[in-house]
């Protein structure tokens, strides 16, 4: 048997049929009409964004919408968060259905022209990845009559230390480094740009309270320098984000209000050329990710030399995550459940595997769950964030996942 991560904690003490938003998992595949299907929680969307605004200082939230761009729940956060992160011109448009540009930013290494016409013509901020990127933005801004809105993206010589994807602090596609950033600040603020100050990402999944308290003081100070340096105040600093959540066995989730307290600390404390800036926190899955579900139905349960196949409808398809091949060295388990059997002690060891003819469509491996039978569903949680939109659902021709938002 092999350990599987916690059920986040809206489902863990649940007994009998699991529920989701106060419905049952039945309840909502009738409502969908069919299996695989993605069920998201704006309750607990809601809660997650109350809770950072409780613990942290008066600041902005931005929203990452790459970890879930599903319309409906961009459509419910655009309501509760100060701004949209995108990264790419699909993503702009469905930022700005719900969203005014204003309020939006654009990352992304690889800007095409069109994309640079698409942010600049609509007012929305570019995250500058490079020097070569500003140039083409100048010359764009001049044909369109628009004066471009640009921030500067540092590559940090800073690296969130424990993020499961370091982003900082070595060479990097993303952003320009520290010791040029001045310098591309100066040119952009000689060229009349709208000059909105720093983006400054240093990593994601962090679970370790102590590493982001650390990377957030190491950005204010590196952006206080740079600042200084350019001889100009910046309107914005985006702090970067990289709360992580709990996805695994021993995984201990983040102590936001630690953060919290310690970034008002910071920012009191902050060099005197950001006196006036306002800061912001970009996150992404610490928003969502506890709040999906993905219910996938029994078709099969079968033996091979003495262990058990628990085959469902749903797989690596739509949930590439929960595989272990989306970003992670060593594949674990996710937490899985049998939505019939909340609380229910475990009987057997079982190999949770997809329908694709492929062995890396195995969604938890040798785990320990309650009797299960064909015709049940099977809950994989910590799925709404990086699933449906991160998954090659094309991959074997099978449908794409249904998905539904709870009324928040
Ligand atoms: C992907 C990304 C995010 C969101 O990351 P999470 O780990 O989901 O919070 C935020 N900012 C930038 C620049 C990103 O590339």
């Amino acid at each position: 048997m092999k350990p599987m991560g916690a059920l986040p904690r809206e489902f863990a003490q649940q007994n009998g049929s699991l529920k989701i938003s106060g419905r049952t998992a039945d309840d909502w595949v009738a409502q969908a009409g069919d299996t695989p299907l993605f069920v998201y929680d704006m309750e607990i969307v809601a809660a997650r964004i109350a809770r950072f605004r409780a613990a942290m200082p008066a600041i902005d939230l931005h929203y990452a919408i790459k970890a879930n761009p599903h319309a409906e729940l961009l459509t419910a956060i655009a309501r509760l968060v100060d701004g949209l992160d995108v990264a790419s011109s699909g993503e702009l448009a469905k930022a700005m259905i719900v969203k005014p540009a204003a309020s939006i930013s654009f990352a992304g290494p690889g800007k095409r022209d069109d994309e640079l016409v698409a942010a600049i013509t609509a007012g929305a901020t570019l995250n500058v990845e490079s020097e070569g990127e500003a140039a083409r933005a100048f010359l764009i801004g001049d044909r369109l009559g628009h004066t471009p809105r640009m921030a500067v993206r540092v590559n940090p010589d800073i690296e969130l230390r424990g993020s499961g994807m370091r982003m900082g602090g070595r060479a990097s596609p993303f952003g320009v480094d520290a010791v040029r950033a001045a310098a591309l600040v100066k040119v952009i603020v000689a060229a009349g740009a709208d000059w909105r100050g720093f983006h400054i990402y240093a990593g994601s999944q962090a679970l370790d309270a102590g590493a982001i308290v650390e990377t957030q003081a190491a950005t204010i100070a590196l952006a206080g320098r740079l600042a200084d340096e350019a001889g100009v105040a910046p309107p914005l600093v985006n702090l970067g984000g990289g709360f992580g959540v709990p996805y695994f066995a021993g995984d201990v989730a983040l102590d936001v209000e630690r953060v919290g307290e310690a970034l008002a600390d910071a920012l009191a404390s902050r060099p005197a050329v950001l006196g006036e800036a306002r800061f912001a926190i970009e996150l992404g899955r610490w928003l969502v990710a506890e709040a999906g579900v993905y219910l996938t139905r029994v078709v099969d349960v079968k033996q091979s030399q003495g262990e058990t196949f628990v085959v469902v409808d749903g797989g690596l398809n739509h949930q590439l995550a929960a595989s272990g091949n989306f970003g992670t060295v060593v594949r674990r388990n996710y937490p899985i459940a049998v939505a019939a059997r909340m609380g229910q002690a475990p009987t057997e060891t079982v190999s949770v595997v997809g329908p694709l003819c492929t062995p890396l469509d195995r969604l938890g491996d040798k785990i320990a769950l309650p009797p299960v039978q064909v015709g049940e569903l099977v809950a994989i949680f910590m799925a709404g964030a990086y699933g449906a939109s991160a998954s090659p659902s094309a991959f074997l021709g099978h449908p794409p996942a249904i998905e539904i938002v709870t009324a928040g």
